[in-house]
């Protein structure tokens, strides 16, 4: 059985990881705007992702005898001044994230909730690779700056994610 304190603060996360698929999502409407096809699906994909996440908190929940209540989910906002503004701010989101999961082990371990540590090892595993991902994508779109010819050669790189 989980605790309270536990649940709560999983429930939480669900929340961020939905937010995170929202996020994504606008971000792809962005690029979408732009005829930027490929980054627009490959944060199509990323938001998929997200959704993943929030799901194996919510059946972690559920698993553990726990009962999810759903929460609002904040606005994303609706633009970014380039491509690799919006790499950057999903970089830094995924730092947050990344707290917010580092929090939730602090929480399992207090709570002495090894099967909540041990569900929580794969998501710490999963924040290293977003956070060396998008910070990888965001720094080439800043060396490549306005140059037409590179944003074009980066689209069609990152459209090539399965
Ligand atoms: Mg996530």
């Amino acid at each position: 059985m989980i605790s309270k304190k536990m649940q709560d603060a999983l429930i939480e996360q669900i929340n961020a990881e939905l937010y995170s698929a929202y996020l994504y999502l606008a971000m792809a409407a962005e690029f979408e705007s732009q005829n930027l096809k490929g980054m627009a699906s490959w944060m199509e994909a990323q938001a998929k992702e997200e959704t993943e996440h929030a799901k194996r908190f919510y059946d972690f929940v559920n698993d553990r005898g726990g009962r999810v209540t759903l929460k609002a989910i904040d606005a994303p906002p609706a633009e970014w001044k380039s491509p690799a503004a919006a790499f950057r701010a999903a970089y830094e989101h995924e730092q947050k994230v990344s707290a917010m999961i580092h929090n939730l082990v602090d929480i399992a371990r207090s709570e002495k909730d090894k099967a909540a540590e041990v569900m929580l090892d794969w998501f710490v595993n999963e924040q290293v690779e977003e956070e060396a991902t998008a910070s990888e994508i965001a720094e080439k779109l800043e060396r490549i700056k306005e140059s037409a010819n590179g944003v074009f050669m980066m689209d069609n790189a990152l459209g090539k994610r399965e």
